[in-house]
């Protein structure tokens, strides 16, 4: 079995609709794929029912950003509750958030190069959550430019001057949200140092005391270095390890299936969820 846990569609920042990044899991030969698009569900039920079109298994989920001391975070949701109250209202303040944030960089980006936030606006699908990959987008549709890796290393890296943060809740009230909603809280690229700065290890023993289940550990954005580390960490506070691509369709270089997770993992992330069933084809 080959089950690849973190994919975004156009929802969030991915660029194919929900429904054809299933379809390319199918093609890809995956047995199982999880949607986990930015801080909203709003896409599982269009890959619902692709996922019952192709045969395939799938995992509702969501990556939720998260802020710790104002390092980011990012948080996998597997299996709960889309209608969780108390989740939902954290989501929809971190999802609000992000629209003045895109605002406050294009408005710093705007001294510098042409861009405007309506034409940032013009390259995300209605109600997605906005981030930095769609101002990526528009600089990239204005020839500023010429993909959103560049950019990222130009214009809009963590820690740019052209940067600006969002409303985002701390990783440990976001595992007790997960939980409370009968999911399953994995984190995802603990240890992707590249994408800005890391949290300590200290945070992440906390995150387990109140619940975590797993760690990413394979993920392009990691090396072999890290990937120990995180199996590692793992074993010592009793977590399970993933493996996933974390597809963006045409946005990255991401591949799916990529990096997968044991269907042993999969059983126990069923086991532990009761929020959605996984759907299995
Ligand atoms: P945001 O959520 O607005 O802070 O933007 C973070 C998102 O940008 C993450 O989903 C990353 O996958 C994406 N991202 C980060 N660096 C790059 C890059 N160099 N090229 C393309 N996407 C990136
Ligand atoms: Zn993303
Ligand atoms: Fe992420
Ligand atoms: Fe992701």
């Amino acid at each position: 079995m080959r089950i690849d846990l973190h994919t975004h569609s156009y929802v969030s920042d991915g660029t194919q609709p929900p429904g054809d990044v299933v379809a390319s899991a199918a093609q890809a030969g995956l047995d199982v794929v999880a949607l986990t698009d930015h801080d909203t569900t709003a896409g599982w039920e269009e890959a619902t029912a692709a996922a019952v079109r192709h045969g395939i298994g799938l995992v509702r989920g969501i990556e939720i950003s998260c802020a710790s001391d104002g390092i980011s975070v990012h948080l996998l949701g597997y299996l709960h509750d889309p209608a969780d109250a108390a989740l939902l209202a954290e989501l929809e303040r971190s999802r609000s958030s992000r629209h003045t944030r895109a605002e406050r960089i294009v408005r710093k980006l705007s001294a510098d190069v042409p861009i405007t936030y309506e034409e940032v606006l013009e390259t995300a699908a209605p109600g997605a959550t906005v981030g930095r990959p769609h101002i990526a987008d528009a600089l990239v549709a204005k020839g500023v430019v010429s993909t959103r890796d560049d950019a990222f290393a130009d214009y809009l890296y963590t820690g740019s001057p052209y940067h600006a943060s969002h409303y985002a809740p701390d990783p440990v009230t976001a595992v007790r949200l997960v939980n409370a909603a009968g999911g399953v809280a994995v984190m995802a690229h603990p240890f992707a140092g590249r994408r800005g700065r890391l949290v300590d290890d200290d945070v992440i023993e906390a995150m387990a005391a109140a619940g975590l289940a797993g760690l990413e550990a394979h993920h392009r954005d990691h090396t072999p270095e890290d990937v120990a580390h995180a199996e590692q960490m793992a074993r010592r506070l009793g977590l399970f390890v993933t493996g996933s691509s974390d597809y963006h369709g045409a946005g990255k270089v991401n591949v799916l299936g990529e990096n997968t997770t044991a269907p042993s993992v999969l059983r126990e992330i069923e086991e532990r969820a009761s929020g959605v069933p996984v759907l299995w084809p």
